[in-house]
């Protein structure tokens, strides 16, 4: 990497500029630095303690971290492990997805806090003299010449700064400037929820289903002193519940789960509940010269699942694989970014056929409903068939083409 610095501009001369520090850009940068290709990844936020990001590592990502020889330290970390999915519907309880068959070592989705799973990232990356990782920078505008991506410009702590690289990595997620600001054509498929997100104290050992649905659905993941809680809401429709006030939320989620009652007094106030619009699109081209994006910056992916962040993963893995040896030591060319995106592109589009059609169904169903929960179909066929249970369990769990880390460290 070549560092020119000044008092109001930094230019960086790199192989790979890397937008976005989520789970798609860390673990891209720290692959292809493990890889010899020298990478910068610039994140906007200073620390990962955002709060809205999910939890959930699955097998697939286990494994990506097994192969990669890190699994052991990974697990090493305070996590609760979860090996098969139950959804609590009215009085009924369902597993929907069973991942004791999976032909991987790690048969459980485990959940760790997003920022640990970063932080324990950007510590991998931190072993390789090709990674540089830049807080506080964000990136602004792609540097074109003609139609082809030569870098980035941004601003890092009042110094304006330039990243000049081989290739951008777009990785800056669903609401990013590289998909906003590249051109390339989107397609949105359009989610049929929205989330009310917030959190409730947890008492030891207490213990609920990932999913209960009836009247409304509510996700509530385990963060060992308290409840991160998601309150699907059929979407647009924030206002309208605002507009009852803090205490028809109570009543809502006291419904679905009436342990909570007494500590959704504290819900008392709109502050302590944040709406997170869910959105679920993708591009029809991921690349143009000099610019890749992944992750959600190629295909927003819903909370339905938790597959998102495992996605991003997946993207990242086959992104190195396919481009560090090309990146090492020149620009890669079109075809080259587009196998990329022949490789992820099925795998993405069965994900997201799976979220909005089968999962979000059982949302949707279950937000819309006022009278008495009936269990929905799909959930009578799982209690049913053992079989189907360990299908969903394989989609969710290792998903679609899974990708195994073929990069040799250097
Ligand atoms: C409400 C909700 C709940 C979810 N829950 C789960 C879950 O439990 N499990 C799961 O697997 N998935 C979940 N998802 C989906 C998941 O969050 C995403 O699919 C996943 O985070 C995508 O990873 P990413 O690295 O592509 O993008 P992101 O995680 O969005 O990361 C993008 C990064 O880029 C940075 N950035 C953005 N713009 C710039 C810029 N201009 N310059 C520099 N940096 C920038 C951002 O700060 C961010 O750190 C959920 C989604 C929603 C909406």
């Amino acid at each position: 990497m070549a560092d020119d610095e000044n008092a109001q501009q930094r230019t960086i001369t790199t192989d790979a500029c890397v937008v976005g520090g989520g789970p798609a850009g860390l673990m891209t940068g720290v692959l292809l630095a493990r890889a010899g290709v020298d990478v910068t990844v610039i994140e906007k936020h200073d620390d990962f303690l955002r709060d809205f990001r999910g939890d959930t590592i699955h097998p697939s990502t286990l494994e990506v971290l097994h192969e990669l020889g890190w699994v052991d330290e990974f697990l090493s970390l305070p996590h609760t492990r979860m090996d098969s999915v139950e959804v609590a519907f009215g009085n009924d309880r369902v597993t929907v997805a069973d991942f004791s068959h999976l032909p991987v070592r790690h048969r459980f989705i485990a959940f760790v806090p997003q920022w640990d799973f970063l932080a324990f990232l950007l510590e991998k990356g931190k072993l390789y003299p090709h990674f540089t990782f830049l807080p506080e920078a964000t990136a602004l505008k792609l540097i074109t010449q003609g139609h082809r991506v030569r870098g980035i410009l941004g601003h890092r702590r009042g110094q304006s700064l330039r990243v000049l690289s081989r290739l951008v990595i777009g990785a800056d997620g669903r609401r990013g400037f590289t998909k906003r600001g590249s051109g390339l054509p989107g397609h949105d498929i359009g989610a049929p929820i929205d989330v009310l997100w917030f959190r409730l104290p947890r008492s030891e050992g207490e213990r609920l289903p990932l999913f209960t649905g009836g009247q409304g659905s509510l996700i509530s993941i385990n963060r060992g002193e308290y409840w991160q809680l998601a309150y699907a809401i059929p979407p647009g429709t924030g206002d309208v519940i605002r507009a009852d006030g803090p205490t028809a939320l109570q009543r809502r989620v006291a419904h679905l789960q009436p342990g909570f009652r007494n500590r959704l007094l504290g819900l008392d106030d709109w502050g302590k509940v944040q709406e997170l619009k869910v959105s679920v699109d993708r591009l029809r081209k991921w690349h143009r010269p000099g610019l890749l994006c992944i992750g959600d910056a190629a295909h927003a992916m819903s909370p339905a699942g938790g597959v998102g962040i495992n996605l991003a993963i997946q993207d990242a893995v086959a992104t190195a694989n396919l481009l560090a040896p090309v990146l090492r030591t020149r620009t890669p060319h079109e075809g080259e970014l587009d196998a990329v995106q022949r490789r992820r592109s099925l795998p993405t589009r069965i994900t997201q056929a799976f979220q909005t059609r089968i999962l979000s169904g059982l949302y949707a169903s279950s937000v819309a409903k006022r009278g008495a929960a009936t269990l929905p179909l799909p959930l009578r066929l799982l209690r049913r068939i053992p079989r189907l249970r360990h299908l969903t369990g394989r989609l969710i769990g290792l998903g679609v083409r899974p990708e195994h880390p073929r990069t040799p460290p250097i």
